[in-house]
């Protein structure tokens, strides 16, 4: 499952506040979101449902009244009324008839039959849950949880095969199904549990397979807590043998992004629907009854009944279809491999398609609206799907399972896609793609999220983890190899090495450098914990991890290890363990003997990462001593889990290291540290020699040194810095920035180490700068003495910015071609001048802007079009916002819209931000996903800030209405809209505000809660320090 994820699309710095300018201020946007960045739509609250339950519930008591008169008579009449029910489902459904359901679910709920009937209509009346009630109190004597109500499914039942048929009615989006699952016994019991939500159960039969004879169900609930259905039998199911369970259920295609679901498009001025699955994590109980837990590995049958207008996909490609007069037609899918359900689907829609086929003879389609196929909008995901599907057979030497892949783009997805395996979802945005319209960065979006899908039809679909603990299994491996598999299609773009660092890396390590952080394996239960685990640690701290591993181990060990990983768990489950355990032995093969498991088990179960400090080289023995602690940006916050302090962390560390003089790195040696503290002699250290540690940045932690090897790192850079790498020259930016604003370092070092820059041609190091820039820009953007660190900013851009001048014509046909570091450079010191408040950049964002207007063509180069949108916003008289807002309407773009809205938040005019703040609320002006993008980006905005905080907070219980159910939208939104508070005021304020609100996204506001205290007291201890160095050095 790929999140959503913003790349770099803002001048990451803030307004200017020098004087003759003061007015010409440039707004600043946004640093890469918190987790789940732009997701999804919000999830209505079913209100409804709940109100038509509280009214059966009454209505029910009233009946229970009544039935007291006549107990035994009823409870005769229900048992009768039971064995009936199983009787009337007896035979097997007329193939393809309409309403096919066969007993007592003879009309499909297309014919007008209520679909939300109360759960409780399952259980059978008063008697049953009296024998319920008994039935309790019995598991309470024996001071156990009955098995419906524990968190995970009870173990004793395991499902083999599923039958699952479908009729899908578009016109009032129902849909009636009839599951037949094959069940394995393997503990005796009287209990089948499985998941079932939000679904009416019509009728419920349990058979000994290939014997004729039925078993009696007793009775039959909904559990809603852990969403799951109950049959109680008359007898135990036998142990060794195996049953079917058939189940006849009816429910609605979904509003709700979840489960099955419906969605729609335009065409030819006509609306048209279509329905499709999202189960992953916890939702295919929505769809059919089932055991929806990621271990149940089963094999799936699917027939799917629709109209002749629609097509219907799933996982395997179509066996039969079977047309009928009426203008219904239900396609027989081949049955799948054993798989399990969260990457399970079914589509029915009106697209069309286009196809290729891969070397080995693989299927490839992509379906989309007609429209977009026709334009030729799917064929470079197509293309690159099939050399991506060739490029992976060939790294894991394991062939891709399925006969067909197909990628399906849909207008809404509440995630960027979905690997369900032989049907893999994307959100339009992130696979169509339109060359002559669309930036360098947009074809990088495009393109990794694809890599990202295509590897979990290996990692996730084929090999599947055991329980969500370990979803950064699947997830941090399709995002490490979103630059491995980039790697593969642009040689020339270096992403693993390098991107890796900025997006991943440096990213991942800021927000698991709070206290309130948490272990890569986290453990779950509940199905609503579930969703918490995919967050920016699964999926970037995983990728970290898994790239530090194979850099120790050597990228061909670790291949071979993958390997064997995925041939030896195919169609099946594994855990972490069980990769340790092969990785372990690929490395004994080739000599060499770590224990992997005991590494890696301190990087996943641990939360954080170290700091370790190199110290000493001026010691003529050449001893250095080399000492690891947790790195936190605030030392002052209590470490989450009291009982252990942060001084009990300790990591099995390999650090790389290497000696350098002026002219010369020496090639790097591995040190494995695992103490607190350690002496290590290091050869060939002479007087004028430096030590770098963590060569290339591989490691996931931080170096810090003693203030000379600091300096004779600077000295080196400023003289011929291409004697350290690319990739360690944005590693000692990084590092320097973060060090510095947890008080690890006096804070000039950053800024001393950045005046190479002027010289830097790389893209890398001024990716880095500008991101760890952004930060401190936000924290001192509202003190008065902002304009001498602008002005420092300002003399490191200049240079650069001159020598590379602004891109003069779109990209278009060479896009793909185009030189990919250069063009992010220039686009990287531009967004830099300008929002710093260079001058000539700023004219040259008015004179684009002006031409726009004038000659109501758009001449603005497609790579810097935000920067130039922001700048003149920000720059220029209301018109301008006027003309923004109107292009915002007009523009059907996607991506277009997206920087049009954004820029409209770089204004400096309180009233416009004001005006835009409650108009984001309107959702037939700004869609609901993009509402939240609209008050965080007025946050950034020093300007705004204030407004949005106070916005935020007045309309907390709208938005929480809105986005509540939604947990990544509210996380995104809360760390936002406060990530940048840093006034004692500000912190008042915000412990208040918790304090008087109740319930819902606690993690949100405690990681909030951090962050504002520790911007604080880096305002506290360190903001003067700063300021009287730059004052210095700007007089000099
Ligand atoms: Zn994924």
């Amino acid at each position: 499952m790929a999140l959503e994820e913003k790349r770099e699309k803002r001048p990451p710095v803030t307004p200017m506040m020098i004087e003759e300018e003061a007015a010409l201020r440039n707004g600043s946007r946004g640093l890469p979101p918190g987790p789940w960045a732009e997701a999804a739509g919000p999830r209505p609250r079913t209100t409804e449902r709940h109100i038509a339950v509280h009214k059966r519930l009454v209505l029910g008591f009233a009946v229970s009244i009544l039935a007291l008169l006549a107990v035994t008579m009823i409870a005769v009449l229900l048992s009768v009324r039971f064995e009936e029910c199983g009787a009337a489902a007896d035979g097997p459904p007329r193939a393809g008839g309409n309403g096919s359901l066969s007993g007592v679910a003879r009309q499909p709920p297309g014919a007008g039959q209520p679909l939300d009937r109360p759960e409780e209509e399952a259980r059978g009346g008063e008697a049953a849950e009296e024998e319920e009630e008994e039935e309790e109190e019995e598991w309470q004597r024996r001071r156990e949880l009955p098995p419906w109500a524990r968190p995970r499914l009870p173990r004793h039942l395991r499902p083999l095969h599923y039958n699952l048929m479908l009729s899908a009615f578009m016109e009032n989006f129902t849909f009636s199904g009839e599951v037949n699952v094959q069940l394995e016994v393997r503990n005796a019991s009287r209990y089948i549990v499985l998941h079932a939500h939000r679904m009416h159960i019509e009728a419920v039969r349990v058979a000994e397979d290939k014997l004729a004879g039925g078993v009696r169900v007793a009775r039959t609930f909904f559990y809603p807590q852990t969403q799951v259905f109950v049959v109680v039998l008359n007898r135990s199911l036998e142990v060794q043998r195996s049953y079917n369970l058939k189940i006849i259920y009816n429910a609605l295609i979904e509003n709700e992004l979840l489960g099955f679901f419906r969605s729609s498009y335009v065409l030819h001025g006509e609306r048209r629907f279509l329905g499709v699955t999202q189960f992953s994590p916890t939702h295919a109980r929505k769809a059919f009854p089932c055991f929806d837990e990621p271990i149940y590995k089963a094999t799936f049958k699917i027939s799917i009944r629709h109209q002749a207008t629609y097509l219907s996909l799933s996982n395997m490609p179509v066996e039969t279809s079977v047309f009928e007069e009426d203008g219904w037609v239900t396609d027989h899918f081949s049955q799948t491999p054993l798989m399990s359900t969260y990457y399970l689907a079914w589509a029915v829609c009106n697209f069309t398609y286009r196809e290729t086929v891969t070397k080995s003879g693989v299927v490839v389609r992509l379906y989309a609206r007609p429209d977009a196929i026709r334009r030729g909008s799917g064929d470079y995901a197509l293309n690159i799907t099939r050399r991506l599907i060739e490029f992976y057979e060939d790294y894991f030497k394991v062939p891709y399972s399925l006969p067909k892949l197909d990628l399906l783009a849909v207008p809404k997805h509440p995630y960027a896609a979905m690997e369900n395996w032989g049907l893999s979802v994307f959100v339009e945005q992130r696979i169509l793609l339109d060359p002559s319209i669309s930036s360098i960065l947009y074809l990088l979006d495009v393109t990794m999220v694809i890599v990202h899908e295509l590897c979990h039809q290996w990692f996730g679909d084929l090999v599947t983890p055991v329980w969500w603990e370990d979803v950064w299994l699947k997830e941090g491996f399709a995002h490490y190899f979103e630059f491995v598999g980039t790697d593969y299609l642009y040689p020339g773009w270096n992403m693993e090495k390098q991107r890796f660092l900025t997006d991943v890396l440096h990213e991942v390590m800021l927000l698991d450098g709070l206290a309130s952080s948490h272990p890569v394996s986290q453990e779950v239960q509940q199905a609503s914990d579930i969703d918490r685990v995919f967050d920016w640690i699964a999926y970037k701290k995983g990728a970290a991890l898994i790239r530090m591993l194979a850099s120790f181990m050597g990228h061909s060990v670790f291949q071979m290890g993958l390997q064997d990983y995925l041939t030896i768990h195919k169609y099946g489950n594994a855990a972490r363990n069980d990769l340790w355990n092969t990785l372990s032995k690929a490395l004994k093969r080739v000599g060499k003997s770590v224990n992997i498991q005991e590494v890696m088990d301190q990087w996943t179960l641990q939360m954080g990462y170290p700091v370790i400090t190199i110290l000493g080289n001026e010691t003529t023995d050449n001893i250095i001593i080399i000492s690891q602690e947790r790195f936190v940006y605030d030392s002052d916050t209590k470490p989450k889990d009291p009982a252990r302090g942060d001084n009990s962390y300790l990591w099995q560390i390999p650090l790389t290291i290497a000696v350098g003089n002026t002219s010369h790195i020496s090639s790097e040696a591995i040190i494995w540290v695992s103490n607190k503290s350690e002496h290590h002699r290091i050869p060939a250290l002479e007087e004028a020699s430096w030590l770098l540690g963590n060569i290339n940045q591989t490691g996931y932690f931080r170096v810090n040194y003693d203030i000379r090897n600091w300096k004779l790192l600077i000295n080196q850079l400023t003289r011929n810095h291409e004697v350290i790498s690319v990739s360690n020259r944005a590693g000692l930016i990084d590092d320097a920035f973060n060090l510095a604003r947890a008080g690890y370092l006096p804070q000039n070092i950053p800024l001393e180490i950045m005046r190479y820059l002027s010289e830097e041609k790389d893209f890398l190091p001024w990716h880095a700068a500008s991101r760890a820039l952004y930060p401190l820009d936000k924290l001192l953007d509202r003190t008065e003495n902002y304009n001498i660190f602008n002005e420092y900013i300002l003399r490191q851009v200049a240079s650069m910015y001159l020598k590379l001048g602004w891109p003069t014509n779109n990209l278009n046909k060479s896009l793909v071609q185009a030189s990919y570091q250069h063009e992010e450079l220039r686009r990287e010191v531009i967004m830099l001048a300008c929002s710093f408040g260079n001058k000539h950049c700023h004219q040259q964002a008015a004179t684009l802007i002006s031409d726009w207007i004038s000659s109501n063509r758009n001449r603005i180069p497609l790579n810097v079009r935000d920067i130039v949108y922001c700048t003149g916003v920000s720059l220029m008289d209301e018109d301008v916002w006027e003309f923004i807002w109107m292009k915002f309407h007009s523009t059907t773009a996607v991506s277009e819209k997206k920087i049009l809205l954004e820029a409209l938040t770089c204004s400096d005019d309180r009233n416009l931000l004001n005006r835009l703040l409650n108009l984001s609320l309107n959702s037939e002006v700004v869609l609901d996903q993009d509402a939240i993008d609209v008050i965080i980006h007025v946050a950034r905005n020093p300007h705004g800030r204030d407004l949005a905080w106070k916005f935020f907070r007045e309309k907390w219980k709208i938005l929480n209405a809105r986005y509540g159910e939604a947990l990544f939208m509210n996380s995104k939104l809360v760390s936002g809209v406060t990530e940048f508070l840093n006034t004692e005021g500000e912190l008042r304020e915000l412990k208040n505000f918790i304090k008087s609100y109740e319930g819902g996204a606690a993690v949100s506001f405690s990681r909030a809660v951090e962050t504002v205290e520790a911007n604080v007291r880096w305002q506290r201890l360190y903001k003067e320090e700063l300021f009287q160095w730059l004052r210095k050095s700007l007089t000099q």
